[in-house]
This record gives structure tokens, sequence and C-alpha cells, in this order.
């Protein structure tokens, strides 16, 4: 069924009983062409976009839980561009435009809101930076303006401007960055590719990775072998466990992050917002929310809950910027493991020495807003051998030679030290 206004109205006279499931759920077949181990919104849009693009509809999701239960339904739904770094710049300007036509693309309401972003700084130094890295945007063809003090109290004048400690010098305003609505898009990309053909498996963990004369030949499930030509690896923070299954050490470390939300409250936050001098950054959900959150908490762990220290970090940042934020109440916090990258970019790329398998992966902080682009570019990739422009540099060697890394935020794990 298509998702329209007449629709909804049709439905509203008949009582709603005409809604269908959004996709099928099927039992795994013993082959696929191709299998993808992930359900969550970088599989699922890879699989959308191998069968819309390269007509490729042989295509399994595996996902061991349910579609969108990790990392892609517990995001804080930033989405933006404002990367500065050749490589980075043109990934996520392709994923932004994509972005902005999603909404039609999947005939879905993922509530794209380009409501804009504001990186606040506090110095001349980063005051230079943000300016660098506004022109590399505006290079790339997107938007960025940088905002003086009062350019900034306009915007937000709800902020703390008389911090005698970190001053707010200003800001990189970037009008088409903003948030989306983030499980709606992994429902999206799951019915759209449902609709082409793909099955999507749920409770239907990978355990193996079958490999013959170094060709990946199928996967090992919790329902049985299922056989493939193709497997691509796309499991965020168990990316390495995943990996390991076909003897591949990934350099790949699987931190917690956390993530806040407040009590309800009318519109007062406008755009999303980052503090410059503290690990914090902030925006309203479309219920009224204060969704808030910042930094890892700082030691490789599998356990999908926060600590303490990090809250009272982040919570404290919070009252530095805007002291009115101690008014609301705190509903709930939750964690979620990312797969953080030793230079804070990603890896699309063939897995090395394994012909048929594939690797994407850490996507650190910033894989929601890659969603479009990281499908589309994967699915370049597995269906066609080659990789999409846009993604070229995404290359896992990098880390072995040390040519063309990307330290774009700095904040990936450090085991190049050691
Ligand atoms: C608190 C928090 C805030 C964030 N905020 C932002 C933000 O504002 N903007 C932004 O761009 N990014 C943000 N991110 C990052 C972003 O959410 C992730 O980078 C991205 O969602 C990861 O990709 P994914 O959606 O494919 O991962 P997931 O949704 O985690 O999908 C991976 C799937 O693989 C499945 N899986 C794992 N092992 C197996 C197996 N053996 N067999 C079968 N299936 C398996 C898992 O069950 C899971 O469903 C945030 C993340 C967190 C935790």
């Amino acid at each position: 069924m298509r998702y329209n206004a007449w629709a909804v109205f049709r439905e509203g006279l008949r009582g709603n009983r005409g809604w269908g499931p959004m996709w099928r759920d099927p039992a795994p077949k013993a082959a696929y062409d191709t299998v993808i181990i992930g359900g969550g919104g970088h599989g699922l849009a890879t699989a959308y976009y191998l069968a819309k693009e390269h007509g490729l509809r042989d295509v399994a999701v595996l996902e061991k839980g349910y579609l969108g239960g990790g990392s892609i339904g517990r995001n804080t739904t930033i989405v933006r561009a404002n990367y500065g770094l050749h490589g980075n710049s043109e990934f996520y300007s392709h994923s932004l435009k994509l972005w902005e036509g999603l909404e039609k693309e999947l005939n879905y309401n993922v509530m794209h809101s380009q409501r804009g972003i504001i990186n606040l700084f506090h110095s001349d130094g980063q005051r230079d930076a943000y300016a660098r890295r506004g022109n590399a945007m505006r290079n790339q063809g997107d938007d960025a303006e940088l905002l003086d003090t009062e350019g900034v109290r306009r915007m937000l004048p709800y902020l703390d401007f008389e911090q005698t400690r970190f001053p707010i010098y200003g800001g990189l305003y970037h009008a088409r960055g903003g948030t989306a609505r983030h499980d709606a898009v992994a429902w999206g990309y799951a019915r759209g590719a449902d609709r082409l053909g793909v099955d999507l498996v749920q409770n239907c963990a990978v355990t193996g990775i079958d490999i013959e004369g170094g060709r990946v030949t199928g996967v090992q499930t919790s329902r049985g072998p299922i056989r493939a030509r193709r497997v691509a690896i796309i499991v965020a923070g168990r990316s390495s466990q995943v990996a390991a299954m076909a003897g591949l050490r990934l350099p790949i470390e699987s931190h917690v992050l956390q993530a806040f939300v407040t009590e309800g409250l009318k519109p007062v936050i406008d755009h999303v917002v980052t503090y410059g001098m503290g690990h914090f950054y902030i925006s309203q959900s479309d219920k009224g929310g204060l969704v808030f959150g910042g930094d890892l908490d700082f030691y490789p762990s599998y356990a999908a809950r926060g600590n303490l220290p990090m809250a009272e970090h982040v919570i404290e940042a919070g009252m530095t910027l805007m002291p009115m934020i101690g008014q609301a109440r705190l509903l709930r916090s939750w964690g979620e493991i990312m797969d953080m990258s030793p230079d804070g970019s990603p890896i699309i790329d063939h897995a090395p020495g394994i012909e048929g398998l594939f690797l994407n992966c850490g996507w650190c902080y910033g894989g929601f807003k890659a969603v479009p682009g990281s499908g589309f570019s994967m699915a370049h990739l597995v269906a066609t051998g080659r990789h999409h422009e846009p993604a070229a540099r995404y290359r896992l060697d990098r880390f072995r030679t040390g040519a063309g890394l990307m330290d774009e935020e700095g904040t990936g794990s450090q085991h190049n030290l050691h």
C-alpha cells in the first residue's frame, strides 16, 4: 500500500483495518546470491539500493534481533554534511543529498527536519578551524555561514553568554543540517527493500562465515546454514566479533556512547547546538524532549548501558552552556555500542584476501547521517566490485600503510600508539 493523504482518509473511514504489515516475515532460504549480516540502518539501506539501483533481488538481510533494534534506533538523530577533509566531505555531501529526497524515494515519513546546526566556538583558534571547515563545506557545494557572537545570540538567546571562562565567540551555522526520526529510517528502508523482493530475516544470528579456497561460500546461523556468493558484514558495534568469524582482525574498538532525554517541553530549542568547550550537543525532539549527549564512556565494552561519571560530565557541560536546562527533569538515558575506528572515519571495502566478502564499519559517533550514503556506496561496491567515488577513500589498508588517514574529529580510539 502506498502511503498518502488519501490512504489515511480512507483508512480513517474504515476503522484503520486496511493497513497491512510493512514487510513480510520470511523463513530463510537455503541459498541467496547476497547475504547482508545486520539489519541496522546501513544493512537495510544497502539491501534497498542493491535491489533498486542494481537489480539484485536475491538478497537476504540476517538480523540477530529485530530490525532497527541496534544503534539505528538509539541515536540522537543528527543529520549533517559539515566535514572538512577530502574523502569525508564528498561522502557526507552525497549522503545529505540522498536524505533530502528520502521521504519521496521511500514513500515514508522519516521526519527529516532541516532545522540547522550551530557549532559554537570559544577561542580565536577554534574560530579559525571552523572558518576553514566552513570554506571546505562551501567548496564542496554545501552551505556554511560563520556567525559572530551577536549572530549566535539572535538565534540562541537562551545560551549563557556571560560565562567568563568560555565566552561564546560565534558559531558555524549549517542550515541544511538537522534531525530525522531514527527508527523510521530503518522502517522506511526495510519496507522499501521488502517490496523489491529482499528477504528480511529477523531472530537469525550469524554464528560463522564459510570460506573455501579464499572465497566466501555462505554463513552459519542460528536458523541453519545459508549459502551465498557474496556476504556483507554490516554490524556496527559488533564488527570485530563478526569479522573474527572470517579470521579477520579489524582496527575497530567497541565503546559505549550514551544519550539522554528530558520530559516533553514546549518548543524551546529550534536548532541542533554543539558546545565547543565540552563534548555536549542538544536538539529538541518533535515530542518535546530535549535530546542530548556527549562523549564515549572511554573504555571498550559490549555492555549497551552507560556509566554515571559520563552522565555527570555531559550534564555539567549542558549546565555551563545553558543553565535553563537545570529546570528540566531527565526522563531517561541509554547507551549503545559504537564501532570506533582509529581515525574517526569509516571503512567501506572488500575484506582482504577473501573473495566475495565485504566490510562496512567504523562509523564511530556519526553513522546515522551516513545511512543513505553508506547504503548507496556499499551497494555499488557489492554489486560491481568497484568503489563508489564518494566513498572511494574508505579503504581498510589506510590503517596498515598510514596513507590516506582521515583524522577528522580526532576522537577515534588510539591503538596505533601502542
Ligand atoms: C547514543 C548514540 C547517539 C548517536 N547519535 C548520532 C547522531 O546524532 N548522528 C549520527 O550520525 N550518528 C549517531 N550515532 C551513531 C549511529 O547511530 C551509528 O553509527 C549507526 O546507527 C550504526 O550503523 P547501523 O545503523 O547499521 O547499526 P545497528 O543499528 O547497530 O545495526 C547493526 C545490526 O547488526 C546486528 N548484528 C550484530 N551482530 C550480528 C550477528 N552476528 N548476526 C546478525 N546480526 C547481527 C545487530 O543486532 C544490529 O541490529 C549515535 C549512536 C549512539 C549510540
